[in-house]
């Protein structure tokens, strides 16, 4: 009998005592032993838990079984606006932690991670790298609700990108900026602190809610998730994931990631139970 099995059996023997006031007043802060966290489900949002809304609801559906003893999290490069708006829309359950800016802002609720943004901050000069930036007028700043404090991103839509991001590159040295300068989709630029990505967001969130890798689990679909699988614990790509996914995968991957068979959140739900947490 499994370690999990147990714990489960003991929470359910007491679970429909658990809002017994004199039963909460006997155990005060022992509850969290009791009914314990049993994972924190951290996913990618576009074209990882949305992308097909039937898979989106039977696997809303999965978690909402088990909600007390999950931590839901939503790893997201959306800015932290857009994601709520995408919460709303496509009526994504209610997260518990919200990863947004490609990993440059944590937010509890409404309110933002005070201790991860101080982190990001040491050694950002964000002043000095937009005055820098804006020497360049193949970079096209893109909306102010993609910009936040530890991110400028901009539009490069040239021939020859790798000859502007390597010039700005030498700006940034020459100027003992620290800083790192994310191209994807083939034009869009992202300038963050070297620090910030979604895999140490993650390992940030795990260590403050003191949970233990063998209770993580992380789902993507592209290339900004790879960080993701570069920390301990379990993962899940899904099968629609872009070809830089899957080549991290392919040579990366170990037993503790599952590259599922299906696409889009039936690719978590497949993982869910390739790992025995179903
Ligand atoms: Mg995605």
């Amino acid at each position: 009998m499994t370690f999990w099995l147990v714990q489960e059996l003991v929470c359910r023997m007491l679970r429909p005592y658990s809002d017994n006031i004199f039963l909460r007043n006997l155990l005060s802060s022992n509850l969290e032993t009791i009914f314990p966290m049993r994972l924190l489900f951290i996913t990618d949002l576009d074209n990882t838990l949305v992308g097909d809304d039937a898979a989106t609801i039977a696997l809303n559906e999965r978690l909402l079984a088990d909600r007390s003893q999950l931590c839901i999290t939503y790893s997201t490069g959306r800015s932290f606006a857009s994601a709520r708006r995408l919460i709303e829309n496509r009526q994504l359950l209610e997260p518990d932690y919200l990863i947004t800016g490609v990993g440059t802002q944590i937010h509890h609720q409404e309110t933002l991670d005070p201790e991860w943004a101080d982190l990001l901050s040491e050694g950002w000069n964000r002043e000095t790298i937009a005055t820098l930036a804006a020497a360049f007028p193949a970079l096209q700043p893109q909306p102010d609700t993609e910009q936040n404090p530890w991110k400028l991103s901009f539009l490069l839509e040239v021939a020859t990108p790798e000859l502007v991001l390597a010039a700005l590159e030498r700006q940034f040295a020459a100027a003992n900026l620290a800083a790192q300068i994310v191209f994807s989709s083939g034009c869009d630029v992202d300038i963050l602190p070297t620090g910030a990505n979604k895999g140490n967001a993650t390992a940030y969130l795990r260590q403050h809610l003191g949970v233990s890798s063998d209770l993580t689990l992380v789902c993507g679909d592209s290339g900004n998730d790879a960080s993701l699988f570069q920390q301990p614990g379990r993962g899940i790509i899904v099968s629609n994931a872009q070809p830089e996914l899957l080549d991290w995968y392919h040579s990366h991957g170990q037993s503790h990631h599952h590259l599922a068979d299906s696409p889009y959140a039936w690719g978590i739900l497949a993982g869910l139970k390739h790992f025995g947490l179903l």
